[in-house]
């Protein structure tokens, strides 16, 4: 259609006028309308291709209620019509225009950019899937070259490609999936999908992923066939699987895919590449002109050689893998088989093996110093008496000097996947199990794996797998062929010398395999360290069979980037993460945090290591006392008795009677406990904005989390009381405690049912490092025991001498609680906690009902939280707390009088909040300004955290060994972040 034409039926249809341009498009004419400000697509289309624009029309309505990404809307023409006869047996239909930029167009995409792509796939399968599309299928299921379901009407146009060395790879393609992977991909359940989602059809706009445009290929499939479109054109030669992880995860996330699917995405990937090169020269051949259709040619002319070479069944483990599953299917089998059969296993060297003296050699890339010749590791095991060295299964090393193990353009291998048995040469190899000869050969390149045989075995489920035992003698290979059966015990090689091994000191190389990935000979036994995961399932620890007691898989550490995408599909996502740029901390010391790269950072954000990161006493005490015994409670044990004395000494008088649990939220769900025994009722009084811990009972009583995000609101036999903030509250100066009472006993009046409780904090963290109001807590405790509850005070943030002037927070309040409960700073970094209550409470929990708690108060623990509460005499760590509490304060009240932004700084001792604010007067929340100064201070090497309704105070609350040194360095990093604004 010319421009004129198109112009006059924009106007006379849609009552559009304005610039017309012709858009770019494989079959019929695409126009770009701008009318006045707005934009739209105007689309013609032939008398034969209303059938399928109508299943688009329904698509499309579908997909209006997308929540995160755009879809066209069709604009009704003047009368009215989504679709409008133009006549001449033509038709039109005009689009709302998706601005941004397209894929194809946009320069800097990264990683996260496929993670949106993959969501963005995903949430749309996800609404179209809900479309009844049983009145199209005649149309979505027609003949189409771009419908992988049909992909045989595209066979016989193979041969229109005249590069020979192309179209064996396509033929490849096509074989390969035909045969093994459609039958898989047409027993899925089917859906409408897009099947169209390439780079010039998904739009970014402010570096974000937004829309998805053109569906004009919309087909009845199952829904992965639409993510390998996606995928296709994400390909990158080096690896082509890893290249669309990234993707493949994305689309996991919001539609998890199963593992059906994932066993034929890669083949589909392929296929659509195959297809796109078919497709390009069937419609060269009728149309040579079109640019459109040759666009993506040289792309995919590059990337078959790396598709073709890349084992299919490898690609679906690592897919696998990237969603969270276990790499190799089978993997589990093997080595519950393994662990389990009553099958003859082998000692593979010096039968007995049990009774050989072993020595362990490290070949970590981290010791400098490592016994590479045979002479150092002879020399290492006279010195032991050892008749065996072994070299350890997932060892990172360096010793992989040779091209052999870099790829072009890839990451080098260094990740060890066998267990190394170093004896000297001509020491005889025995087979591990029955099997017979799978491969042998001498692998003669420079550190490769010399003469090698791969055994092949089956479990009694007939899952095959192999054991691979490199490094022999050259005579070990003779006499062999493949399929000869073999005998589990029976010697089928000797050690080779140095010579013969390519390099190697004598040893042999003993692997499990589940999957030889069609690798011929060059057999992996080393992997590269992001691809870890993937290697330990198909070669699992070979100690499966050597049945060393003292192990032999070094867990090599994996690499920042493989941690991040394992945590997020192996740990549930809703675990949530400090900063937004994420850190991998590996060591702590005192009040500091060390990262992978060595950097310093001082925790202020850490109340459980209460005397500091690592403190010596209390990793001697656990150590010392894991070495004598650890058992569960049933029997008397001086370490939690003693301890609990201890502990109740540190209470007044009527709280004399200790449970020991393991969490904070135990301990608050026992005190609920407790309290129900003892009142028979079940009525609660919370604070606002407080959180208690995160099991179900205790959800039901934390503000913070059922009034938040996800959060289903406040259960009926829950009233919230206002929190007593004195500074920017209901209620403030002289007074405001008794007007928060007042409020307190306006909620407890309306709560309907008999009181049980009243729980608090004494400075309410969450809630913004709120000190109660003063008088308030009295009241509030009078007023709950007036109505039959009872009074719980939560100190699991800010007990233990953190407040300075007390040793528990409820003490700054001239209260006695009921029950007291107690978590975090117990243990100083080992999960411990309890409950204290009156001899009263605790008699009434004797219902006949025996509390045990397996863990809770076990030897270790009590050892340890006696330590806790020796160390923090010893090292006076109250009175530090109050001193190094109020040098904090006063230095950042001073502050305050420059900066305008600092509206309030409260608490007591080491529990203290920054309230950072847009302007002093109107106490506007600071919130970006504190989020802006948490990851200024992370990247100065200060960690700080903040909380409050407007996520706007600075909760500090740090290790109590801190000095005045660290607080200059806090005060130095503060004003420097707030002045920077
Ligand atoms: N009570 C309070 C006041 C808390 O802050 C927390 C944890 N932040 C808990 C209870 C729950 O403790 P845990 O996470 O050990 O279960």
């Amino acid at each position: 259609m010319d421009l004129d034409t198109a112009r006059e039926v924009a106007e006379k249809f849609f009552n559009k006028s304005g610039d017309i341009k012709v858009l770019a498009g494989e079959r019929n004419p695409n126009l770009l309308v701008t009318s006045n400000t707005e934009k739209f697509v105007l689309k013609i289309h032939a008398s034969d291709e209303l059938q399928q624009i109508e299943v688009q029309q329904v698509a499309l309505v579908s997909l209006e209620e997308l929540a995160d990404f755009q879809t066209p809307r069709t604009v009704p023409s003047i009368a009215g019509d989504l679709l409008t006869d133009i006549g001449g047996g033509e038709f039109a239909r005009l689009l709302n225009w998706i601005d941004g930029e397209l894929w194809s167009e946009t320069k800097d995409l990264s990683e996260d950019h496929k993670v949106q792509l993959g969501k963005l796939i995903a949430s749309v399968d996800s609404k179209l899937a809900e479309v009844d599309a049983s009145k199209h299928l005649e149309v979505l299921n027609r003949p189409f070259g771009w419908n992988v379901l049909r992909a045989e009407v595209l066979l016989a146009d193979i041969k229109l490609i005249a590069d020979a060395e192309l179209q064996e790879h396509v033929q490849t393609i096509f074989d390969r999936s035909i045969a093994k992977s459609l039958p898989k991909v047409r027993a899925l359940q089917h859906q409408l999908i897009h099947n169209d989602a390439n780079d010039n059809n998904v739009v970014v706009a402010h570096g974000k992923v937004t829309g998805l445009i053109d569906f004009g290929d919309l087909i009845y499939a199952p829904r992965v066939c639409g993510l390998a479109v996606g995928c296709a054109y994400q390909l990158d030669a080096r690896d082509p699987v890893a290249s669309i992880y990234a993707i493949v995860r994305g689309y996991h996330e919001v539609a998890p895919l199963s593992p059906a699917e994932l066993e034929v995405l890669f083949d589909l990937v392929c296929l659509r590449v195959a297809t796109s090169v078919v497709m390009a020269h069937r419609q060269l051949a009728a149309d040579p002109d079109n640019e459109y259709l040759a666009i993506s040619q040289d792309y995919f002319r590059s990337l078959l050689p790396a598709l073709t070479a890349s084992n299919d069944r490898l690609a679906h483990y690592r897919l696998r893998n990237a969603c969270g599953y276990e790499a190799h299917p089978d993997s589990r089998q093997v080595r519950q088989w393994l662990a389990t059969t009553e099958a003859n296993i082998s000692d593979v060297v010096m039968p007995p093996f049990a009774q050989a003296s072993k020595i362990w050699l490290d070949w970590s890339g981290e010791n400098k110093n490592i016994a590479r010749s045979w002479e150092a590791i002879e020399t290492e095991m006279h010195a032991a008496g050892a008749d065996v060295a072994i070299g350890h299964y997932c060892e990172d090393r360096n010793v992989y000097e040779s091209d052999f193990f870099v790829d072009e353009g890839k990451e080098s291998r260094t990740v060890h996947l066998a267990v190394d048995l170093f004896a000297p040469a001509g020491t005889p190899v025995y087979a591990a199990l029955d099997g017979k000869v799978f491969l042998f050969h001498d692998n003669t390149a420079h550190l490769d794996n010399g003469p090698m045989i791969v055994l092949e075995h089956q479990t009694d489920q007939g899952v095959k797998f192999h054991t691979l035992y490199a490094h022999l003698s050259r005579e070990s290979l003779e006499g062999l062929s493949v399929g000869k059966e073999i005998k589990s015990g029976q010697q089928i090689a000797t050690m080779g010398t140095e010579e013969v091994n390519v390099g190697w000191p004598p040893h042999t190389h003993f692997q499990i395999i589940l999957d030889l990935c069609d690798m011929a000979h060059d057999i992996f036994g080393v992997a590269a360290l992001s691809e870890l995961p993937v290697w330990r399932s198909i070669c699992p620890n070979p100690n499966l069979i050597l049945r060393i007691p003292e192990g032999t898989d070094i867990h090599a550490h994996m690499k920042t980037e493989t941690l991040a995408q394992e945590r997020q599909v192996v740990m549930s996502r809703a675990l949530s993460l400090n900063f937004q740029k994420h850190l991998e901390i590996v060591s702590g010391q005192g009040a500091y945090l060390f990262d992978r790269a060595g950097t310093k950072y001082l925790d202020l954000v850490n109340n459980v290591a209460h005397l500091g990161h690592s403190h010596p006493r209390v990793v001697e005490a656990a150590y010392k006392q894991m070495l004598t015994l650890n058992t569960n409670t049933r029997y008397w044990n001086q370490n939690a008795i003693e301890y609990a004395r201890a502990l109740a000494s540190t209470f007044p008088d009527s709280l004399s009677v200790v449970f020991f649990v393991n969490s904070g939220s135990e301990a608050n769900d026992l005190a609920l406990r407790l309290a129900q025994a003892h009142t028979k009722a079940k009525g609660m009084m919370v604070l606002d904005h407080a959180y208690h811990g995160h099991i179900t009972s205790i959800i039901d009583i934390s503000p913070y989390k059922f009034n938040g995000r996800g959060g289903d609101g406040r259960p009926d036999h829950v009233r919230v009381a206002p929190i007593p903030d004195a500074y920017k509250g209901l209620h403030r100066g002289d007074g405001a405690g008794s007007k928060y009472a007042a409020e307190f006993k306006r909620e407890l009046d309306s709560l309907d049912q008999p009181l049980c409780a009243f729980i608090s904090e004494s400075i309410v963290s969450t809630g913004g490092q709120v000190p109660l109001a003063s008088g308030f807590l009295k009241q509030a405790f009078e007023m709950t025991r007036a109505a039959g509850g009872v009074c719980i005070a939560d100190e699991v943030q800010i007990g233990m001498g953190r407040v300075g002037t007390h040793f528990w927070g409820f003490e700054m309040h001239d209260v006695v609680p009921d029950i007291v409960t107690m978590g975090k700073p117990l243990g100083s970094g080992h999960p411990l906690a309890a409950v204290v209550t009156t001899p009263e409470i605790a008699h009434s929990f004797m219902t006949g009902m025996e509390y045990f708690n397996t863990f809770g108060g076990n030897p270790v623990s009590a050892a340890i939280g006696q330590t806790v509460l020796d160390v923090i005499v010893d090292e006076s760590l109250q009175r530090n707390a109050l001193n190094v509490g109020n040098y904090l304060m006063d230095e950042v009240r001073k502050l305050a009088k420059e900066i305008e932004f600092i509206g309030d700084v409260r608490g007591s001792g080491l529990f203290i909040g920054v309230e950072l604010v847009m302007d002093k007067a109107t106490q506007d929340p600071g919130t970006q300004i504190t989020k802006d100064l948490i990851e200024f201070a992370r990247d100065k090497g200060v960690f700080l955290s903040s909380d409050g309704p407007g996520d706007n105070v600075l909760k500090i609350k740090p290790p109590m060994i801190i000095g005045k040194a660290e607080v200059d360095q806090f005060l130095d990093v503060l004003k420097r972040g707030l002045q920077k604004n």
